[in-house]
């Protein structure tokens, strides 16, 4: 059975397999992930041994798109040539993260208590900032997302995870929350497959222009992305860029929006990463600051599942900024 499948799919991963539609279990069967319920009975399919769980009538997905054309479903962050590719490889990034080394070495930490604690990455076709360091031989990654790259052993739509309640010990939405049209029910996606225990790591922008041209929704600010994990209790939360970044961001789209033509944006965008990538630096001095909460380029949260709601009232005692 295993073999039409990925096989960094453990089974302790698959036996908890529901449908994306109807919620009741699935399982493998055959060529298909197959949902039990008669009245149901969706037959999804696998395409290059990557179940496609996807519930089509809430989604900006299609499974079609998966079976027709798996190749061209990788939405990149930069579609673009590549000789762009390689020019933009040797420009200095405007962007930089101050504390996903930090947040990952501490999941680790908290995961350390636990004997093979299962981990879902959302937003995982490719290996993303520090990504890697929860990827080791004492967890179970699921590493998921909505298009098919290097990475990808599951297409998952985060507003429909196809799991069963309290299966996870981490959930991580790194860079994914603005991307999906509603990140409110995502999360509580998030909460409802988290084990009673679980533990939820977010990265989410603030002060950033678009990204992923139609594929991009929302911003937080510090306490809206709070409130966002409301069922959580916060163990640390806090700036995973600053104002340096934001800045550094904001020169590059003041730039792009005086030109109509892309090739001159790109070169000027290019122009803009040598003359100002040091901006990012001043993050290091300035990350804790009350102003940095005020125009931070984005915020990170990480916390445990709560049965509990943080009131509205409670909430704005939180604030950090002026
Ligand atoms: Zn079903």
């Amino acid at each position: 059975m295993k073999t039409y499948i990925n096989t960094k799919l453990q089974q302790v991963i698959t036996d908890r397999f529901i449908c994306p539609v109807c919620k009741q279990k699935a399982y493998i069967n055959n060529s298909v992930v197959k949902c039990s319920n008669i009245e149901c009975g969706i037959n999804f399919p696998i395409v290059k041994k990557i179940p496609i769980l996807i519930n089509e009538d809430d989604s900006i997905f299609s499974i079609k798109d998966y079976i027709n054309k798996p190749d061209n479903i990788v939405i990149s962050k930069i579609n673009i040539k590549n000789i762009a590719k390689r020019i933009i490889s040797f420009s200095p990034s405007l962007s930089n993260n101050l504390s996903s080394k930090n947040n990952f070495i501490l999941l680790n930490n908290l995961l350390s208590t636990k004997i093979k604690p299962k981990v879902l990455i959302i937003g995982g076709a490719s290996i993303t900032t520090n990504t890697d360091m929860i990827i080791n031989p004492n967890n179970i990654v699921v590493e998921s997302d909505v298009s098919i790259g290097p990475r990808t052993q599951i297409i998952i739509d985060g507003h429909h995870i196809p799991f069963e309640n309290d299966t996870f010990d981490l959930l991580i939405f790194q860079a994914v929350l603005e991307h999906v049209a509603d990140p409110y029910k995502c999360v509580q996606e998030a909460h409802r497959v988290l084990n009673n225990d679980g533990l939820i790591f977010a990265a989410t922008p603030f002060m950033q222009q678009v990204h992923m041209r139609a594929y991009d929704f929302t911003r937080f600010t510090h306490l809206g992305h709070r409130r966002l994990f409301r069922a959580f209790n916060e163990i640390e939360s806090g700036v995973f860029a600053g104002t340096g970044v934001a800045l550094g961001w904001s020169i590059r789209a003041f730039v792009n929006s005086l030109i109509r033509n892309k090739y001159f944006r790109f070169i000027l965008s290019t122009i803009v990463s040598f003359l100002f990538f040091w901006l990012k630096y001043i993050d290091y001095i300035t990350h804790n600051n009350k102003g940095t909460f005020n125009g931070a380029s984005g915020f990170y949260f990480i916390g445990r599942k709560s049965d509990k709601v943080l009131s509205d009232k409670e909430l704005i005692k939180l604030f950090k900024g002026y």
